[in-house]
């Protein structure tokens, strides 16, 4: 009798142990996944024109676009960097894109940006830019995004709010724009129009490291929020 009643207990001992065994198997298999972190997102940097091509210029200081865009993708990569983010980069120099030897610059330029974006297979591509404009009066980051992209329209709604709230100036609503870099690719993307170059104050603004800093990471915090609820 007493020999019975240990095989029952070992018979249940044994029977909890496969219940929990195929308990853990059923957990990870079926339900765990939709709780474990998605895989590392990876973002493109596209910091505008580059070389010959220094796009917009400010009248007082004298400072180029391309190094203006250069410095603010720099800030970017290395704010996305430091919360685990991998950053692909289409320049890390002054540097243009374009082949040297291209007759065409802006299109050898463009196909270059294309290239990188598509090998890259990034979950989003963020291209950065200073504006300009005849009146010194406009000013504000207005962010773009490309017609008829869902996912774009998205993203760029969330990092003009993000901006919006927290960078003076800032435009409330992102808007459709018609840009090669956002064109060429179906992942989501957007164009950062920074602010103007045109406009005397923003021009130093645009300029102040703390200004700069404070910039990427509200247009960081408006990715996260595209992250979050996309
Ligand atoms: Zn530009």
């Amino acid at each position: 009798m007493k020999v019975l009643t240990l095989r029952k207990r070992a018979v249940v001992i044994v029977l909890c142990v496969l219940l929990c065994v195929a308990g853990v198997v059923v957990y990870f298999t079926a339900i765990a996944p939709a709780f474990r972190p998605v895989a590392v997102h990876t973002i493109v940097i596209d910091a505008g024109h580059g070389g010959k091509d220094g796009g917009a210029v400010g009248k007082q200081s004298e400072v180029t676009e391309s190094y203006l865009n250069l410095e603010y993708a720099l800030t970017l990569r290395n704010i996305c960097e430091s919360y685990g983010y991998k950053v692909v980069l289409t320049r890390s120099d002054m540097n243009g894109l374009y082949s040297p030897t291209a007759s065409n610059k802006k299109r050898s330029e463009m196909e270059k940006r294309r290239q990188i974006i598509c090998d890259s297979n990034a979950d989003l591509v963020v291209s950065i830019h200073m504006n300009s404009f005849p009146s010194s009066e406009a000013r504000g980051a207005q962010v773009y995004y490309a017609e008829g992209s869902a996912s774009g329209e998205s993203l760029a709604g969330s990092v003009q709010t993000s901006l919006h709230k927290n960078v003076e100036y800032a435009k409330l609503t992102a808007k459709a724009g018609d840009f090669y870099v956002l064109n060429c690719t179906e992942n989501p993307a957007i164009l950062v129009e920074c602010g103007f170059l045109s406009n005397p104050e923003e021009e130093i603004m645009l300029q102040d490291a703390d200004y700069m800093q404070n910039f990427c990471y509200q247009l960081f915090c408006g990715i996260l929020t595209y992250f979050n609820y996309e």
